[in-house]
């Protein structure tokens, strides 16, 4: 079984987090080192530790990942502007903690997508 990660005691409010969003299948918090004005991490709520273990089951949490995002997005005054939504897998990918997130990026213009 996967081992879980400190996102677990995130959405368990074990440690403290800037949350700005929680329901039953996601959590959302405040990114601990924002790389943007606005950086939001979406998470589910059960452990997926990467895409890659994504299963057929877990199709209605990461469409509620999306649909969160776009909510926060509003909320934060970053919809009209755009913004920029980012998953990475695995160590090739750049993931450092393996719960799977989303990071909601935003609040100024962002360069192309980075490849390197
Ligand atoms: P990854 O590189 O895995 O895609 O992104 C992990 C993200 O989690 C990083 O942007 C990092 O700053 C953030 N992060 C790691 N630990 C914590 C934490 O304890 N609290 C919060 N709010 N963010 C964290």
């Amino acid at each position: 079984m996967a081992e879980e990660t400190i996102f677990r005691k995130i959405i368990d409010k074990e440690i403290p987090a800037d949350v700005v969003y929680q329901d039953e299948l996601v959590t959302a918090f405040r990114d601990i080192n924002p790389r943007a004005p606005i950086h939001v991490l979406i998470i589910p709520n059960k452990l997926i530790p990467t895409v890659n273990d994504i299963e057929a089951e877990d199709e209605l949490v990461m469409g509620r990942l999306f649909t969160v995002a776009k909510k926060i997005a509003k909320e934060e005054g970053i919809a009209q502007d755009g913004y920029r939504l980012i998953m990475n897998c695995n160590s090739y990918g750049g993931q450092e903690v393996y719960h799977i997130h989303m990071h909601l990026v935003g609040g100024r213009a962002l360069g192309p997508i980075l490849l390197s």
